[in-house]
């Protein structure tokens, strides 16, 4: 009796072109966040016995968080080139040689590892969950976004935080608030998750910048408990954002722009 063609390896590779496949899936995506170096989090997606990295720092704590939870890695998502978002994928693909690596492919020469270039209005499944990327260049001239319609989560790097927005390091204040404007334009309920946790500085300054703000007085005296208490404050929400974050409330790119020279000098 002829034996059937080996399984490949992994039997679910990110691919264009997708079929949405995460209503038959049987087993919940979870995610969760490992915090790295000073402030860094790199956030992992698990489907059952199978996980997605997203802007690994640095290998070995993820590495280890991996293989605590008895998970295989399937694909890294890095939102642009700064190291400490792609650090850590070589050391995770001598781990994982198997794993995809999706990164702008506007970013191929900085972001040497990637195996699968994407760009703006791609779709990918990675863990059999479509996911949407969006362009969002302001922090740097290509940097993505990834969006996970069906879950409602998003992975936004240094673009949006949580109280703020990355610096301009390669774009304009436009293209920055071309870019927040769209992220904003995203449903409430969606988890925003981004990279670093720098929420309690971005609320003290915001509460500076408007005083008698009450919302924003809520949301400082709501990270500051969280921070005591050793929480993240990661992930927040797209309407929560909409409501606090000063930069997706500034109505012109002129207005972020101050905002954003107001909190470097802070
Ligand atoms: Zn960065
Ligand atoms: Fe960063």
């Amino acid at each position: 009796m002829a034996h059937p063609p080996a399984e490949p390896a992994h039997p679910h590779p990110p691919v264009h072109d997708p079929e949405p496949t995460s209503q038959h899936s049987p087993q919940p995506l979870a995610l969760w966040l490992i915090p790295v170096l000073r402030d860094n989090y790199v956030m992992v997606l698990q489907r059952g016995r199978r996980a997605a990295v997203v802007d690994p720092a640095v290998a070995e704590p993820v590495a280890a968080a991996l293989e605590e939870r008895g998970v295989e890695l399937e694909a890294i998502l890095h939102t642009h080139h700064h190291s400490d978002h792609i650090g850590g994928t070589p050391g995770l693909l001598r781990r994982w040689p198997q794993a995809a690596v999706v990164a702008a492919a506007e970013d191929r020469q900085r972001i040497p590892c990637q195996t699968l270039g994407v760009g703006d209005g791609d779709r990918i499944v990675v863990l059999d969950e479509l996911v949407e990327v969006l362009a969002v260049p302001g922090h740097t001239s290509a940097h993505l976004a990834y969006w996970l319609p069906a879950s409602g989560h998003l992975f936004c790097g240094d673009t949006l935080f949580v109280g703020g927005c990355g610096r301009l390091f390669e774009g304009t204040p436009e293209q920055m608030h071309a870019s927040l404007q769209r992220l904003a334009a995203l449903p409430e309920a969606t988890r925003v998750w981004c990279a670093h946790e720098y929420t309690e500085a971005n609320f003290r300054w915001a509460l500076a910048e408007a005083p008698g703000d009450r919302a924003i007085a809520a949301r400082l005296q709501e990270v500051c408990g969280l921070r005591a208490a050793g929480q993240a404050t990661v992930p927040s929400s797209i309407g929560q954002e909409r409501r606090t974050n000063l930069f997706l409330r500034a109505g012109s790119a002129a207005e972020l722009a101050r905002l954003r020279r107001s909190k470097d000098q802070w």
